[in-house]
């Protein structure tokens, strides 16, 4: 049995995450200790409950420790059934996050599976619904396999109340991943969605992007989502390349003003602009475990995250090798299928 320290490394939900999906794709069981153990509140949140009952449903796992609270967990899976699953996390918890942690296995399954998902969709610190529609689906059909997103309701913390679709369709074959190189600028777009908020917060956000960015009043767009979905304000920094393309967010706070949030957002914009690389920080750790579990390949990204070196342990520990070649500000990490 595969022992996980979860308080090691990064020491949040992703090493639980990551070990669910490994799991679910190798037939390893595992057990985790110390979960979350070095958070405010640690042990197991409702948004990684929803991750190991939904790993659990798709895989008929048997668990122990899958309780709100729970720092142990024992994860044994059986086979993995592809079909049409529903989850709901009940709260604003992340269901980009749930998402990723089935979708694997489900990548690996005989046949189709669609995806219901209820909760949050624009979450801080997760990808929010259009990083994995424009950033991480697009590479996911280059190693062969098809993953339609639909948002069919913005979901905002602390609301909640958003919900999420997906057809997953696993590739006929896997295809190996090079994305080193990001070629030229193609397109650029900001968006500020506001629900429930003053129009002005959008519109100052959109502001700071045009002035820091130097980008055109066209590239800008403000976006008022229904009322009853909110409170909730969401700034989505689009930049597509010849390989791909990045969404970096800002998430609307009370007592942050708008002008913080568009900064923030814009200094992430500049950091990734400023180097070559066509893997911005976030996908660097998100495609690892499709990497792992396709053909194998390899992408350039900037200096590796807490979180990317975390998820790379995990992978270790469940037999897969990766290598890192770091240097002169970017990273190129390998992976062999
Ligand atoms: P954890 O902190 O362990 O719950 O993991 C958070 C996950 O969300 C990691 O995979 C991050 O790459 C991802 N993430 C956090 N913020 C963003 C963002 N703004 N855009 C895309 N992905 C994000």
């Amino acid at each position: 049995m595969i022992v996980i320290d979860g308080s090691t490394g990064e020491g949040g939900g992703q090493i639980l995450r990551t070990a669910l999906s490994l799991s679910l794709v190798t037939g390893q069981p595992f057990r985790i200790e110390k979960i979350r153990a070095r958070r405010a509140k640690p042990g197991l949140m409702r948004q990684h409950l929803t991750a190991v009952e939904a790993a659990s449903k798709i895989s008929s796992a048997r668990v122990d420790g899958g309780r709100l609270g729970s720092t142990e967990l024992t994860f044994d899976p059986a086979d993995v059934a592809s079909g049409e699953y529903e989850f709901s996390i009940g709260t604003a918890g992340s269901t980009t996050l749930v998402f990723q942690t089935v979708l694997p296995a489900l990548l690996r399954a005989q046949g189709e599976s669609r995806l219901v998902l209820k909760g949050g969709t624009h979450n801080p610190l997760a990808p929010p619904f259009d990083f994995l529609e424009k950033t991480f689906a697009p590479l996911l059909a280059r190693m062969g396999a098809s993953v339609e997103l639909e948002l069919v309701r913005p979901g905002f913390y602390p609301a909640g109340g958003g919900e999420l679709r997906a057809r997953i369709a696993p590739p006929r074959t896997w295809q190996s991943l090079s994305h080193l190189e990001r070629g030229e600028i193609t397109h650029r777009r900001a968006r500020a969605l506001v629900a429930a908020l003053p129009e002005h917060v959008g519109r100052r956000e959109l502001a700071v992007v045009r002035e820091k960015l130097g980008w055109p009043e066209e590239a800008t767009r403000l976006e008022r989502i229904p009322a009853s979905t909110g409170p909730g304000n969401v700034l989505l920094v689009e930049v597509g390349t010849e390989a791909s393309c990045e969404v970096f967010a800002g998430f609307g706070e009370k007592g942050v003003t708008a002008e913080s949030i568009a900064e923030e957002t814009v200094r992430d914009v500049r950091d990734y602009l400023a180097s070559p690389v066509p893997v911005g920080e976030y996908l660097a750790d998100q495609l690892l475990v499709p990497l792992a579990i396709g053909a194998g390949g390899e992408f350039r990204t900037l200096p590796l995250s807490r979180h990317a070196r975390t998820n790379i342990e995990v992978l270790g520990l469940f037999g897969f090798k990766v290598s890192v070649e770091e240097g002169g500000g970017s990273a190129v990490v390998r992976l062999n299928a």
